[in-house]
């Protein structure tokens, strides 16, 4: 049984939750948290010391579930604040961390660690934010969900910035005074598809032709 946890090796597990602004990523870090609590495990709960927006040492939610955390200003203070006795490190706005972020959660992976990371995987302009990329690439679990668009109510995967005139920055940490949850469609309403104007995509119906159906058709 080679590769597997048959409890005598600790296997570490790295678990990701993305999704826009409003999904419920918090709640889902502290729900996983709550339940790892419940088992008796020893969990540690991290967050960049960039994001004050609600408590300095707690982890809130949107819906304003919380759970005390450490803020810390690098991914390496993430180490260096590490009881050895720990199984579980929870990881809250992943992506406003370093790219240090990497290499970190992968030696805590390594000691056995179950590591839980919850984030943005896109900014506003819906670009990969921070380290994302590479954390969803190593990841053992990914789950991505979705907000409601506050347009239509439809399942929203995008970041919404309102008032975009007014910074440009990818980093501006806000709440609803500042950012909405958007399905595609009503994301694309003020951001114009660069890349596939930059490609000239022709995308006119009726001019590129499966060549099967040719065939088939009557
Ligand atoms: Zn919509």
């Amino acid at each position: 049984m080679v590769g597997y946890n048959m409890g005598h090796l600790a296997s570490g597990i790295v678990e990701v939750v993305c999704g826009p602004m409003f999904s419920g990523k918090t709640e889902e870090l502290i729900r996983r948290v709550r339940r790892a609590q419940i088992a008796r495990q020893k969990v540690q709960i991290f967050k960049p010391a960039i994001d004050d927006r609600y408590h300095e040492s707690d982890v809130v939610s949107h819906s304003s579930l919380s759970i005390t955390a450490l803020p810390v200003a690098s991914s390496l203070d993430i180490l260096s604040n590490l009881f050895d006795s720990t199984r579980v490190v929870a990881i809250d706005e992943v992506q406003f961390f370093d790219q240090n972020i990497i290499p970190v959660i992968k030696k805590l992976a390594r000691r056995g660690i179950r590591v839980i990371c919850a984030g943005l995987d896109q900014d506003y302009k819906g670009s990969s934010f921070g380290p994302l990329p590479e954390l969803l690439c190593m990841a053992d679990r990914v789950d991505k969900i979705q907000a409601i668009c506050t347009v239509c109510g439809a399942p929203a995967s995008k970041t919404y910035r309102k008032n975009t005139e007014e910074c440009a920055e990818q980093v501006l940490v806000g709440e609803s005074d500042r950012y909405e949850a958007r399905c595609r469609v009503h994301w694309d309403d003020h951001a114009e598809d660069e890349d596939l104007l930059a490609f000239s995509i022709p995308l006119k119906s009726g001019t590129n032709k499966d060549p099967k159906e040719v065939a088939t058709s009557p």
